[in-house]
């Protein structure tokens, strides 16, 4: 058989590896996808079945792909870091799931089983939702999927900018399990779990969090102020409606705020400045995110806490804040508090204020659903509520989180699922 040819700097990067017995990338990786054995793959040539144990441990293998943060999973722990630098993992995963798609897909070998009547219901048609109902369908169960969005896809679909996971790849990915799995019903009025409850054996609830947290200062519902997920969206249907800002100011420290400051550039803004109230060692971003929003000319301006939004002519003017010092005290998210000193007053000219300070779940729960601390719904180790029958995972359970923890979660759950039902019969 014809070898593939593999790229110069891939076949360099591929025998770097030192294919590590109990290999802890794999272990770290929450999808746990067998690293070792396919860059060994890619190294012999075989290209095809390295893309196919990829796409076996994670459902959004082409999404993971391009967006998934290395530097908290696999290359954090890779052994070869130890020697020199660690292997390019995602960049590996990226090139053989990328080679098999730009070749065509392979049909993946599923039981006929939507057929019979489907036992589960899956609240929520992104990362784990998806993953959840294609992990049941492997396992010889059926599902229907629910979602309020016409378009399924959740976070990846909808909020992640195009330019870091390409069309080609959500379609790639989600259309694909897609036509495997019946159509998403739309849920057009609001969410009853109870009444779904009568209807199927066992609900999967992922609906995420979609419902920004508001900062409550003078001046955030003036036009030209936005919230980070409203803006996401809004930036990814209708473009051309921010194109008109030049100075954007972002209030936030996490990933989802990086997003919508380097969108803001995308869509034209000359200067954007990222707020946060602490300082740069509490920031919660990935490495690689902030440095590229960095590169694209995004300024950071740290210890300010925002106190109000200035408006003129029905637009807005600055943002104004105060500065905070930082105690020697941590919070209940082990970060050092951030304390304003009244007396200063800091004004950051502006033409559009985005508020990305975290997102809570919207989901009103008709059943006495046990929620967790930090607002989310609580589960055990295998993903069940304390109702009989619901199972939870994604975001609404850990709270904001990549989108590789969202499948792991959503395939976990199938397993839980399957097992739920088995022992029910
Ligand atoms: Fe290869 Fe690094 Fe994984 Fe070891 S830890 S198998 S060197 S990628």
């Amino acid at each position: 058989m014809k070898k593939n040819k593999i790229p110069i700097p891939i076949s360099a990067e591929v025998f770097r590896c030192l294919q590590c017995y109990n290999a802890p990338c794999q272990d770290v990786c929450p999808t746990h996808i067998p690293i070792p054995r396919f860059i060994g793959m890619i190294r012999s040539g075989n290209i095809f079945g390295a893309a196919e144990e990829i796409k076996s441990a994670n459902s959004l293998a082409n999404i993971c792909g391009k967006i998934c943060p290395e530097e908290i999973y696999c290359q954090a722990v890779c052994t070869r870091g130890k020697i020199d630098k660690p292997i390019l993992i995602r960049e590996l995963h990226d090139f053989a799931t990328k080679f098999e798609a730009d070749k065509g897909f392979r049909k993946p070998v599923i039981p006929d089983c939507l057929a019979k009547k489907p036992a589960v219901a899956i609240i929520g048609a992104g990362s784990a939702g998806v993953s959840c109902a294609y992990e049941l369908l492997k396992l010889g169960v059926s599902a229907d999927l629910y979602d309020i969005l016409e378009k399924p896809g959740g976070i990846p679909a909808h909020l992640i900018p195009q330019w870091r996971i390409g069309a080609k790849n959500l379609a790639r990915d989600i259309d694909f399990l897609l036509s495997y799995i019946s159509k998403p019903k739309i849920l057009s009025k609001a969410l009853s779990i109870a009444k779904l409850k009568t209807k199927y054996k066992a609900i999967f609830l992922a609906t995420g969090l979609w419902l920004d947290r508001m900062l409550e200062i003078n001046g955030e519902k003036m036009p030209d102020v936005y919230h980070g997920i409203d803006y996401l969206a809004l930036s990814r249907s209708n473009p051309g409606s921010f194109s008109h800002y030049s100075q954007v100011v972002v209030i936030g420290g996490g990933n989802v705020s990086l997003d919508v400051a380097t969108t803001a550039k995308k869509l034209g803004a000359e200067d954007v400045t990222l707020t946060y109230r602490r300082s740069p060692r509490e920031l919660k971003t990935w490495k690689a995110e902030k440095k590229a929003a960095e590169e694209a000319g995004i300024q950071f301006v740290f210890q300010l806490q925002p106190i109000a939004i200035l408006g003129i002519d029905n637009g807005v003017k600055a943002l104004l804040c105060q500065r905070t010092k930082m105690l020697n005290k941590l919070d209940k998210s082990q970060r050092r508090i951030a304390v304003p000193d009244k007396t200063t007053r800091v004004e950051i000219p502006a033409d559009a204020v985005i508020v990305s300070i975290g997102q809570d779940s919207s989901v009103q729960l008709d059943l006495p659903i046990k929620q967790n601390s930090i607002g989310g719904v609580e589960v055990d180790e295998n993903f069940t509520t304390n109702v009989p029958g619901i199972f939870a995972g994604g975001d609404l359970v850990r709270g904001e989180g990549t989108v590789v923890q969202a499948v792991a979660d959503g395939q976990n759950a199938a397993h839980a699922i399957a097992e739920f039902l088995k022992n029910k019969k």
